[in-house]
């Protein structure tokens, strides 16, 4: 399997001096084409810190970053924001889709940011998102008519809109009930078999990081005790 991403030596502190926290001390991480890997640790083990710097929203303290062969320690700001719009995905805890759209505007929305129009193309692959998600009875419906799962399968679609090689997912089922949360990790583990998408899922469930091919557990700042099941 080819690599799709690696972090090497990975620190990451916040402020400086006597009240400086060390989040990530020297953290190593490869990540092959296709993973489904579950991230685990307690809270405050900074794996948000992890998924943050992965999706190049913020940069490291120092310690290597490739992603697709390209250095991200390297690369400018608007080189950053243009690899994040076309290769990364992101679906985070609270869904954060746009109140008083459609669902289908929210799915649509991320190509139309920087163009200024949605296209028929978009429209057409947001629909067939939609569709993938189980929510082709709901496409013009406003998140405020949509359930907890079913906000959360929206910014999954969303999060595919682009074709992103990699999808961060943080806590994604973290505030649905267990039910939900069960058909939201079903889903993503068939677009990781269809598409072959890489998922990188953040998580304290155990029973969701189960149902993952690969557990990485962040512990004291490093990534230690990374299991990779077959099944
Ligand atoms: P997790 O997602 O595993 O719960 P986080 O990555 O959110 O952990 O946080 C790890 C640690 O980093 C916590 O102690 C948190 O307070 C600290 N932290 C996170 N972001 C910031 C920030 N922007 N400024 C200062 N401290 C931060
Ligand atoms: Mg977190």
């Amino acid at each position: 399997m080819s690599t799709l991403l690696e972090v090497r030596d990975l620190v990451k502190t916040f402020g400086e001096g006597e009240t400086a926290t060390r989040v990530l001390r020297g953290l190593n991480l490869t990540l092959a084409q296709g993973d489904l890997a579950a991230l685990l640790g307690p809270s405050g083990s900074g794996k948000s810190t992890l998924l943050t710097i992965l999706g190049t929203l913020m940069r490291p303290t120092s310690g290597s970053h490739v992603m697709l062969s390209m250095d991200m320690t390297r690369a400018s700001d608007a080189e950053l924001t243009d690899f994040r719009n076309r290769h990364i995905g992101f679906v985070f805890q609270f869904h954060h889709l746009l109140p008083d759209f459609t669902a289908l505007e929210n799915v649509v929305f991320p190509t139309a940011v920087g163009v200024g129009r949605e296209t028929r193309a978009a429209k057409e692959r947001g629909r067939e998102l939609l569709q993938r998600v189980g929510l082709s009875d709901r496409v013009h419906f406003r998140t405020t008519q949509l359930s907890g799962g079913q906000k959360q399968r929206v910014a999954v679609a969303r999060a595919l809109m682009n074709r992103p090689e990699l999808v961060l997912a943080d806590e994604p089922t973290g505030n649905l009930d267990r039910e939900s949360a069960g058909r939201v990790m079903e889903l993503l583990k068939e677009i990781n078999k269809e598409e072959r998408t890489t998922f990188l899922i953040s998580t304290h469930d155990e029973k969701i990081a189960a149902a993952c091919r690969r557990q990485v557990r962040v512990v004291d700042g490093t990534a230690v005790a990374d299991e990779v099941s077959l099944s």
